[in-house]
């Protein structure tokens, strides 16, 4: 028997594991994932020479210090430094991202729309205002024309949902939609430029491996404490038995984490049937991700967003320039970002070869610097906190904390975390209860 059991050997249950032995060195640690080539969404493939990060594109970033450098400190010094240079597209115009600090490259008339609108947003919110969906936040923080001209188009896109539906609880979380510091916003449209957004205005990626190397470092750290894996293993039951927890029938834990996306972990658990439907309730988009290599040298750009709605991608990156060995000398590569609302099918070679497309359309790239294309489809990509969702996660939440088991990570909490928060949450969680 394990003194505990970790459901999901991604990110989350890496972080746990590791946390955990630090703490309690004598304790008995094992960690479970589906997968025989571990990592989740973080996991890399290197094709002919080019890296690709299969979840899409991941940088390591945090606006907390500690996490940070515990980050960083898996990578050995194996890590490239960058000053981010990420852009919005609006119409053909590359503007400096986040939008309220690269106004001063838009057309004057655009600027002074943009300067008044977000000023009599500032001016017309009471003290007391709180938003109660994400249309509403947009719309009272940055004003009509950066809500009409990239917010909306940009958030609708990612989300595929009314926004008028979706919850504004994630959007306070350090390193999500930051509020805009108005001082900022008038500078950048008198023509200074500004920073803003600054824990994301340096990244950092490893040099070699691409993000993977990120998770095959803590990995490697928490095999050296002598925490065991079993990978290829699907989860499909969980039952009680007296005091302790029986896995499949056969591995026996007497604590359980969990990790994996919380909708599945509550049909392993025999809950009842009130707790199903609500976990039927829990939203998420599936992410599909291309990988393009390219027979040419790349523009000095990290990632950008594209708000209109004629593209099919929402982000395209050139993550060859995230590491000089993530593509040959003299070539580039990028990588492409579609959200799929859970109930959609798609025709995976029909969406690549529109997004290929769209790519040329807008002059990324010609047909003929394409040397070859991969994609990936996700099942779980992004937790979707429309109201009602986050209604039925914290009824489920609620249920499986009863009986006991603790949630971590971005499935198992059901929440729109990157690695350094979901880190912070489990620091958080150990530093409470032991
Ligand atoms: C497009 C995109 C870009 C992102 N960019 C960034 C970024 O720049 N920086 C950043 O910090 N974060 C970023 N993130 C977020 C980051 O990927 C996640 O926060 C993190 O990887 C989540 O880790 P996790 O362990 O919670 O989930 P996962 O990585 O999904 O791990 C869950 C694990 O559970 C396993 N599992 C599921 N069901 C079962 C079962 N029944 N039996 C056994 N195992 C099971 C899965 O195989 C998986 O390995 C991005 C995410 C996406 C989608």
């Amino acid at each position: 028997m394990f003194s505990i059991v970790i459901l999901g050997g991604g990110w989350a249950g890496l972080v746990y594991a590791l946390e955990l032995r630090q703490r309690f060195p004598g304790t008995d640690v094992l960690v479970i994932d589906k997968l025989t080539r571990l990592g989740g969404l973080l996991r890399s493939e290197i094709v002919n020479g080019f890296t690709f990060d299969i979840g899409g594109s991941h940088v390591i970033f945090s606006s907390n210090r500690e996490i940070l450098s515990k980050m960083l400190n898996f990578l050995n010094n194996g890590f490239v430094k960058h000053e981010r240079r990420s852009f919005i597209r609006i119409g053909n115009a590359l503007v400096l991202y986040p939008l309220e600090n690269g106004l001063y490259a838009l057309p004057l008339e655009d600027r002074v729309e943009a300067l008044i609108t977000f000023l009599e947003a500032q001016i017309s919110r009471m003290a007391d205002w709180k938003p109660r969906n994400l249309n509403e936040w947009i719309h009272g923080f940055f004003g009509k024309w950066i809500a009409e001209k990239y917010l909306v188009p940009y958030n609708r896109k990612v989300w595929k949902r009314d926004l008028g539906e979706i919850d504004v609880d994630w959007v306070y979380t350090p390193g999500r939609l930051p509020i805009p510091n108005w001082r900022d916003v008038v500078k950048s449209a008198m023509g200074i430029i500004t920073i803003g957004y600054s824990e994301q205005a340096v990244f950092y990626y490893p040099s070699i491996g691409g993000i993977q190397s990120l998770y095959n470092g803590i990995a490697r750290e928490i095999q050296s404490l002598g925490v065991k894996f079993l990978s290829g293993y699907v989860i499909e039951s969980i039952r009680r038995v007296g005091d302790e927890w029986v896995i499949n029938g056969k591995i026996k834990a007497r604590s359980i984490v969990s990790s994996i996306p919380l909708n599945e972990l509550v049909t392993y658990m025999d809950a009842p049937e009130s707790v199903i439907r609500s976990s039927r309730r829990l939203d998420y988009n599936r992410v599909f991700v291309i990988g393009v290599a390219l027979n040419k040298p790349a523009p000095n750009q990290h990632w950008v967003y594209v708000p209109s709605d004629d593209v099919v991608f929402h982000r395209y990156a050139w993550i060859s320039n995230y590491s000089p060995h993530n593509a040959p000398r003299g070539r580039s590569s990028l990588l492409l970002e579609i959200t799929i609302p859970r109930w959609e099918t798609v025709n995976e070679e029909d969406l690549m070869n529109k997004a290929l497309r769209d790519l040329v359309r807008l002059g990324v790239v010609n047909e003929g610097d394409v040397l070859f294309t991969k994609y990936w489809l996700h099942e779980y990509g992004y937790p979707v906190h429309t109201i009602e969702s986050n209604r039925a996660r914290d009824e489920v939440i609620s249920w499986v904390k009863e009986q006991g088991i603790t949630l971590i990570g971005r499935w198992g909490c059901w929440r729109y975390w990157n690695t350094d928060k979901i880190y912070e949450d489990i620091i958080k969680r150990m530093s409470l209860k032991p």
